[in-house]
């Protein structure tokens, strides 16, 4: 396999401000031959995460990506040569692939996956979006039936899975979304008892008006004052599991964060967590069983948006910080 070229994204520059086209760079490498303990792998799916811009800032629970090395990202890759045992040929895995054709992984940098249809899924509803959702909400979130549970950035990936969850326990479940149409969706397609366009301005007012009975559990996606809209409207020994913040990501972040905490968090008895998915790694089995049986039962929706071909990566990430994705963005390359 010593043959050929990779295709390769480069992040060019770290940007100072908002994300845009010209912070990457399409170059190609010769193709790279495993070491002992490595495998060649063909990148089939790259995940879009908004973490991918995070990772720009500096280093956070990884490196930071650095300028002129290759876009760092999650994929879905097929074993092609191996010199590592228990990988072969054919073999599915995941791991930071980064943005190109190819890949040289170690073994142990990888998960190997089952073969199932449609591969996307691996990605979606049982790749690190399904298992953020799942974790930081029951984990974390820890709700009751009955108790009320708002999620932000609630069209997205993982929160489009967790109002789901939250409404498959017995939970009353709200939507923060960008634009009347996701928030339609969010209500008439996935179940979601009510919806809240941020972008409509008044988030507060809308909130209060969707949990008349107060939030029990929040589910943070985007920090902010989003977040601080929901403290004020968190009952007495609610919990907030920090899932990130995207409203933080994409240029400069703002000086201040939500006003009011600390007296809020103490009067309120509030438990605020964060947490990373990557922790509850060694219980993903018990995850995945429950949910492939709601996924089979019809009961938990998958919503992915595929958009085809390794070049339209970054402006794919830029789309994904805009807010033109409904469920799971990813690369088919
Ligand atoms: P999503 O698929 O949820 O897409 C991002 C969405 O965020 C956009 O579609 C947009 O929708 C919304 N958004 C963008 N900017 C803002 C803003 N300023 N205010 C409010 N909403 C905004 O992305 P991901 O699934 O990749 O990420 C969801 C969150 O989960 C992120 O914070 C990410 O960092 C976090 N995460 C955390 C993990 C962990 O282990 N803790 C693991 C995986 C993800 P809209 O149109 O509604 O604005």
């Amino acid at each position: 396999m010593s043959k050929g070229v990779n295709r390769q994204v480069l992040l060019a520059e770290k940007p100072a401000g908002k994300l845009g086209p010209e912070h990457f760079k399409m170059s190609e490498a010769a193709m790279a031959e495993p070491g002992d303990g490595e495998a060649l792998v063909r990148v089939r799916y790259i995940s879009l995460d908004a973490a991918n811009r995070a990772w720009m800032h500096g280093a956070t629970y990884r490196a930071a990506v650095e300028p002129n090395t290759v876009m760092a990202g999650g994929g879905i890759a097929e074993v092609v040569t191996s010199k590592a045992p228990g990988l072969a040929p054919g073999d599915i895995v995941f791991g930071d692939t980064g943005w190109q054709d190819y890949a040289i992984v170690s073994a142990k940098s990888v998960s190997k996956l089952p073969k199932i249809d449609p591969m996307t899924h691996l990605l979606s509803v049982y790749g690190i979006a399904g298992l953020t959702a799942y974790f930081g909400l029951l984990d974390i979130g820890k709700p009751k039936p009955g108790e009320t549970v708002v999620v932000s950035a609630a069209a997205g990936s993982v929160g489009s899975i967790v109002g789901q969850i939250a409404k498959i326990r017995g939970c009353r479940a709200i939507g923060i979304a960008g634009g009347k149409d996701k928030c339609n969706w969010l209500t008439s397609e996935l179940g979601f008892d009510a919806a809240v366009d941020y972008k409509d301005g008044a988030v507060f007012k809308a909130l209060r008006a969707a949990a008349p009975d107060g939030i029990d559990v929040y589910f943070d996606n985007v920090g902010g004052d989003i977040l601080e809209a929901c403290l004020s409207l968190m009952n007495n020994r609610g919990r907030i599991a920090c899932c990130g913040a995207i409203s933080q990501y994409d240029g400069v972040p703002s000086a201040h964060g939500p006003r009011g905490v600390p007296g809020l968090i103490v009067v309120k008895r509030l438990i605020m967590q964060g947490f990373i998915v990557m922790d509850f790694m060694a219980r993903r089995d018990e995850a995945l069983k429950d949910l492939q049986s709601w996924v089979a039962a019809g009961k938990l929706k998958v919503q992915e948006d595929v958009i085809n071909g390794l070049e339209n990566t970054p402006n794919a990430l830029i789309g994904l910080l805009a807010g033109e994705n409904r469920g799971k963005r990813m690369i088919k390359v």
